[in-house]
């Protein structure tokens, strides 16, 4: 039982034969133009551009923006390591901002703070990159006005929140441009694939340009500046419209398995469940936060355990400020994101996993709350030994 495994089935296998037969076998075609127009209208932007990867679509925002070497970019300490590369491919610097208990999204008032003080030391802060952790919206009441007040413009890496919203606003939606990922983990998928959405008619003018090679409009190839190979397959796009059709069943799946995860863990001391989930949430993954003070087991104890069973977990992102290569990036820190990557655990999530094999992982974790950690008490247990931290197992991974 993997974590979040690609979930596709007869329609992507029809859009793609569709596709293959039309003979727009490349980076052009009809499924593009249409995947472009649907993901706008879901996300209610004026404009979205397929892309390569969600990667691809953070780097080409970096540069859309004009940042340069030696500027400051605010990023949560906790995410995927594709946000802070895309800063540090431009030459800028990423500056890591903790994150809230709750939700694991960036702290507004830490991030005030950050801002303050980077503009006092007379640093240019080129733009702020939130991240909608695990498919819940960061608070965008409180980042907007603060990245305004300060004159800096945000990026919304919303690489694992399409289909969530805040206050009624589809995710994607919130910044100058906003992000999405269809590597084959997240919520959908095009096998790899990205896409960046953004009201602002020259923004998104200048990363189409720049993600065709910044080849001039003249019948020969005539190149001003360095530009990148960054466009979706139109195969892929078409993969991704059925996708796209499903997104709301799929939803509906993985909010259902977080809803038997909820019942499984009820009533377990020193358990909870990372996110609100609510009806705003993608519920892309489920985690959740073990004390184990209180429970009197680590996360990494129900790991193992279900590891066994053949099931598989992984914990929380490993805070960027802990990657050994960003050792030298400056850190804004709380506590917080270092205590969720110790003590946090994901659990399978994906939309493909069935109600039975949803049965069989709550079985597994029922088996563990009444018998392993007496087991493991009568090991010496309960101690608070840092889980993960240094271990083999890292976030890493949870990139396909
Ligand atoms: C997956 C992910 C990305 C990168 O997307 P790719 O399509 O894999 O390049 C960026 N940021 C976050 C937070 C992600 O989870």
């Amino acid at each position: 039982m993997l974590l979040s495994p690609p979930d596709v089935g007869p329609l992507e296998e029809s859009y793609l034969l569709r596709a293959l037969r039309s003979g727009w076998v490349a980076p052009i075609g009809p499924d593009i133009d249409a995947f472009e127009q649907e993901i706008a209208e879901r996300v209610g932007t004026r404009h979205a551009v397929a892309l390569s990867s969600g990667t691809a679509g953070l780097h080409l925002a970096m540069v859309a923006l004009g940042i340069q070497r030696g500027d400051a970019v605010v990023v949560p300490t906790l995410t995927f390591v594709a946000t802070a590369n895309a800063v540090t491919y431009t030459g800028a610097e990423p500056v890591f901002v903790d994150c809230l208990p709750d939700t694991g999204n960036l702290d507004p008032e830490l991030l005030d703070r950050t801002l303050r003080k980077l503009s006092a030391s007379g640093r240019r802060v080129a733009a702020v990159l939130p991240v909608d952790m695990f498919g819940s919206c960061a608070d965008y009441d409180r980042i907007l006005p603060i990245c305004a007040a300060a004159g800096v413009p945000v990026i919304e890496d919303a690489a694992e929140a399409l289909g969530a919203s805040h206050e009624g606003r589809p995710a994607g939606s919130f910044g100058r441009a906003g992000v999405l990922s269809f590597n084959g983990n997240k919520i959908i998928t095009t096998s790899g694939g990205g896409m960046l959405v953004s009201d602002d008619d020259i923004l998104v003018e200048r990363c189409r340009y720049l993600a065709t090679q910044a080849r001039q409009p003249v019948p020969h190839y005539e190149h001003t500046e360095t530009g990148y190979n960054y466009r979706l397959s139109n195969l892929l796009a078409a993969v991704g419209r059925a996708q796209l059709r499903r997104l709301d069943a799929m939803m509906a799946r993985r909010r259902a398995h977080r809803s038997r995860y909820a019942e499984v863990f009820g009533a377990t001391a020193g358990v909870r469940i990372l996110g609100s989930g609510d009806q705003a949430a993608n519920c892309w993954l489920t985690s959740i936060v073990v004390d184990p003070e209180v429970s009197g087991w680590r996360s990494a104890d129900l790991a193992a355990h279900l590891a066994a069973a053949g099931i598989e977990t992984r914990p929380v992102w490993k805070p960027m400020h802990l990657q050994p290569v960003f050792a030298d990036a400056d850190a804004v820190l709380n506590g917080v994101a270092e205590r969720l990557f110790a003590t946090g655990l994901t659990l399978p999530s994906g939309s493909g996993m069935s109600t039975e094999q949803a049965d069989r992982v709550c079985a597994e974790i029922d088996d563990f709350l009444h018998d392993g950690p007496r087991h493991d008490a009568k090991a010496g247990f309960p101690r608070a030994r840092p889980s993960h931290v240094g271990g083999t197992a890292d976030g890493r991974a949870t990139s396909l």
